[in-house]
């Protein structure tokens, strides 16, 4: 009935070409044989027996995988009509262990089914199931998982746990992320439809997250979750013998997902694709295979293995959930910004009581395998830890921060107090504390806070530079005020009685205010232990400032029109209406009041542009140098300028109108006399 290899050799020699094949479908390949050897002769069957040579890589490749005598070779040559070996209902046939393959009727397909030794006691078989879906998952697209309804949710019972042992194989040799999926087409047999399908999905979704989580996962791939590379697809089959035809229209109803590429549930897409090309299956399996068998890791994988696996997961898991309980007083705290006291001690108690436990309880079990779960419990503790650790060294920063803060602002209370010694003082003592916190809380476990550090560093330095600033901004404030008394003292009286040569006593004044603060502003520099750079800069501020100060008194002076006119006004009558012992003159008809008035006049009028403008040229200072360095902004030219042109002439304008009028006073004042 069915023809396996040997059965179509007796036809046809491997070398020769096959002339002609008209049952494609129902000739098989034994891919692997009993014995673990691949075949040579994939490439003979692809060329010749299945016309697929030619193909590249539009070929498809679906697997079995699942316990023995759960109709997996039933389902294929159902949904495929091949012929794999099935064990008839009344003889137990004797079928050869190995990996079968055929091509399904009318298409691009192949199929592979697996046939293993019965009886699931036997090590031997549980290797051989296991190397066999490892090569399936390897060059499958998709992989037929075939269950009954009733082993679902049973951990073990529904080949999760073999699954599992299988992921983290596949994962190790073969997995990149991103290479593309496989999917997994959960099967489940005999399904009553008593239990939505939804139900049993969920279920096996969930024991399947459960088994990648627990799976020690290579370097570089310890995030990766199990959607990184499968697929999921569940489909419920009816009885096959008690509900027949039940099962016929199902089985119609999943061929579709295979042969209808419309389908929305097509299973051959393109991502599942292992990207090899027909002619190159040959080879690229046929390595796959022997990277398989010589692997060490999957040496019989005994069940006293599988056992430690699963044991020695469970017991890690109870300890872990027991810490994390008794962890749980001190957590509460720790999440509420609480500093706690010797939490780091607790880190230690608690990871070294769960270790012993997990020692006590699982180191009965496989050597190797109690030994990576310790380690992988280990990890997982610090990995739960560390997160406390993180916490507790923000909490510590912030302290130190606050300790910092209110140390400095005690001593800045403090009359004569040393601005580098506090900041020093403060920034070793915080430093300190948050070290020795931070080295408290790390005991027996590799944690750096070097990063914390860092930060913790950099915002004291930030601290001290503002402080310093503000210090400084302060002092500056303060110097500039003891210029302006300067100022106030010198000032109104040049101001008032303006006469040529006054600027230059102005300046001197200036020079004289702005000297003393720089020598006050050098002094106090070097406490706050500026470079000398930022010693000439505060310094050329400070005169900056003081420059302004003068300026902005000199302005009062000459603020308004009235004010700058009245001074005119004084040196015309100091002129006019006193003599030169100072007393009012009392013009005499001889006078030539004409004359007098004249000179008056143009001699206060002279002290108008004196008064609009500053007069540098005297140069007590030398502006050039004096505020180069300075970070303040300064125009000094336009700093120099008190009365604009345009304002000088209106004055000019006003003040000859005003002027008119003491004349007129004079002339009168003749005419009374006289008439007298
Ligand atoms: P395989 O070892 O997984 O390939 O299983 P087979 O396809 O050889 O079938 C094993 C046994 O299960 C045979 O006696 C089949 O008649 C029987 N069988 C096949 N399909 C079904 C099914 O849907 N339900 C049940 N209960 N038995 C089935
Ligand atoms: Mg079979």
């Amino acid at each position: 009935e069915s023809h396996s290899e040997s059965a179509s050799e007796v036809h046809h020699s491997p070398l020769a070409p096959i002339p002609e094949v008209t049952t494609v479908g129902n000739v098989q390949l034994q891919v692997i044989d009993e014995n673990q050897n691949f075949s040579p002769k994939l490439t003979h069957y692809m060329k010749n027996v299945w016309n697929l040579g030619e193909v590249g890589f539009n070929y498809n490749l679906v697997a079995v995988f699942g316990s023995q005598s759960t109709g997996k070779s039933t389902l294929l040559n159902a949904l495929f009509s091949t012929e794999f070996d099935t064990m008839t209902d009344f003889s137990r046939q004797q079928t050869t262990r190995g990996l079968w393959m055929s091509l399904a009727k009318n298409s691009n397909t192949l199929v592979m089914d697996v046939e293993g030794v019965d009886g699931r006691e036997r090590g031997e078989d549980q290797d051989f199931e296991r190397k066999s879906a490892l090569f399936s998952m390897a060059v499958a697209q998709v992989v037929l998982v075939n269950l009954w309804e009733n082993q679902v949710g049973l951990y073990n019972g529904a080949n999760i746990g073999l699954l599992k042992t299988v992921f983290e194989v596949n994962l190790e040799l073969f997995q990149q992320k991103g290479k593309g999926k496989t999917l997994l087409l959960f099967v489940i047999r005999d399904y009553l439809g008593k239990v939505p399908l939804s139900h049993l999905s969920q279920t096996l979704k969930q024991d399947l997250q459960k088994a990648w989580a627990e799976l020690a996962k290579p370097k570089g791939l310890e995030g990766c979750a199990i959607t990184d590379f499968f697929d999921f697809m569940f489909f419920g089959l009816p009885h096959r013998i008690l509900l027949a035809e039940d099962f016929d229209e199902q089985v119609q109803v999943l061929g579709q997902c295979f042969y209808d590429s419309q389908h929305p549930n097509y299973v051959f897409r393109p991502q599942y694709h292992k990207r090899i090309p027909a002619d190159g299956l040959q080879r690229y399996s046929e390595s796959i295979w022997e990277q398989i068998v010589k692997d060490k890791n999957l040496d019989l994988p005994t069940q006293q293995q599988l056992l430690a696996q699963f044991r020695c997961d469970e017991i890690a898991a109870a300890l872990f959930d027991k810490l994390v309980e008794e962890f749980k007083p001190h957590r509460e705290a720790a999440d509420a910004g609480v500093l706690i006291e010797d939490l780091g001690n607790n880190f230690t108690t608690l990871k070294d009581k769960a270790l012993a436990d997990f020692d006590a309880q699982a180191g009965r079990y496989h050597a190797e395998v109690y030994q990576k779960k310790r380690t992988g419990l280990s990890s997982k503790i610090d990995d739960y830890f560390h997160v406390y650790f993180k916490s507790q060294l923000s909490v510590l920063s912030k302290d130190a921060l606050t300790f910092f803060s209110s140390h400095l602002k005690n001593g800045m209370c403090q009359a004569d107090y040393d601005f580098v010694r506090l900041t020093k003082e403060a920034t070793e003592k915080a430093k300190h504390d948050f070290t020795a916190g931070a080295a408290k809380l790390s005991q027996g476990f590799k944690w750096s806070h070097s990063k914390e550090e860092r930060d913790l560093d950099r915002e004291l330095a930030e601290h001290v530079a503002s402080c310093r600033r503000s210090e400084l901004a302060k002092l500056e404030g303060k110097l500039a005020i003891s210029a302006l008394d300067h100022f106030e003292e010198d000032l109104p009286s040049l101001l008032s009685f303006p006469q040529q040569g006054m600027w230059e006593e102005v300046l001197m004044s200036f020079a004289k205010a702005a000297e003393e603060a720089s020598l006050a502003m050098k002094t106090r520099a070097e406490a706050f232990e500026l470079s000398p750079d930022e010693v000439r800069s505060r310094v050329a501020d400070v005169r900056v400032r003081t420059w302004e100060v003068l300026i902005s008194k000199i302005k009062e002076e000459v603020a308004s029109d009235a004010m700058l006119l009245s001074k005119l006004r004084q040196s015309l009558e100091a002129q006019f209406r006193y003599d030169a012992d100072g007393l009012p003159r009392v013009w005499l008809p001889d006078d030539d009041i004409d004359v007098h008035f004249k000179n008056g006049k143009a001699e206060a009028l002279d002290l108008l542009p004196l008064l609009s403008r500053i007069d540098i040229s005297s140069k007590p200072v030398d502006f050039q140098t004096y505020f180069a360095y300075a970070h303040r902004n300064l125009d000094f030219k336009k700093s120099l300028i008190l009365a604009s042109q345009s304002r000088q002439a209106d004055l000019e304008q006003r003040f000859k109108r005003e002027s008119d009028a003491l004349y007129l006073e004079a002339k009168r004042s003749i005419v009374a006399t006289s008439a007298k």
